[in-house]
């Protein structure tokens, strides 16, 4: 699997591409209007990058975004645990499910409580945008844990291949 810089490099390229892209003609005809606004796009932008840093699949390892949470790093200790690594939090739905949840109930939602916050009051686009951002960076990291794996069996077939060949020769 890709290391954890590795997945960072990958992420931040293909964030820089989406924005390049999110100013395309393509998606300026097919985006409702309101997820284009320099709002909606740098509130993606921000949690695509807290996602990459801290909400990544790699918390169910001691991990450099497990670690990035300091004391609170232990919410993510039973996952851990429970899964392995490379288990649930690697899933591409319940990967992102779990860990928005987490970071829902133990922070937003005490937060949200305490001061009588209502998400009716955040537009729309901005809490979708916000949700985008996160399940994005997390499904990139899917991808190329998935794509580095499918990468390594391939070249330790070949080089099996080869050494059989070797042998008959
Ligand atoms: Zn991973």
């Amino acid at each position: 699997m890709p290391d954890g810089k590795t997945h960072n490099k990958i992420n931040i390229i293909i964030l820089f591409l989406i924005l390049i892209g999110l100013h395309s003609p393509l998606c300026s005809k097919t985006l409702p209007l309101e997820y284009l606004s320099p709002g909606s796009i740098a509130l993606f932008a921000f949690s695509f990058l807290v996602g990459t840093y801290y909400l990544s699949p790699d918390l169910d390892i001691k991990s450099d975004p497990f670690k990035r949470w300091g004391p609170f790093r232990y919410i993510w200790w039973p996952y851990q645990k429970l899964f392995g690594h490379r288990g649930m939090l690697h899933n591409p739905i319940l990967g992102p499910l779990i860990i928005i949840l987490t970071v829902g109930l133990v922070f937003v939602a005490p937060v949200v409580l305490a001061l009588d916050l209502s998400a009716k009051e955040v537009p729309q686009e901005y809490l979708i945008s916000l949700f985008a951002g996160i399940v994005f960076s997390i499904e990139i990291h899917i991808v190329a844990d998935a794509l580095s794996t499918k990468k390594k069996r391939t070249a330790t077939k070949i080089k099996k291949k080869l050494k059989g060949t070797n042998k008959k020769k």
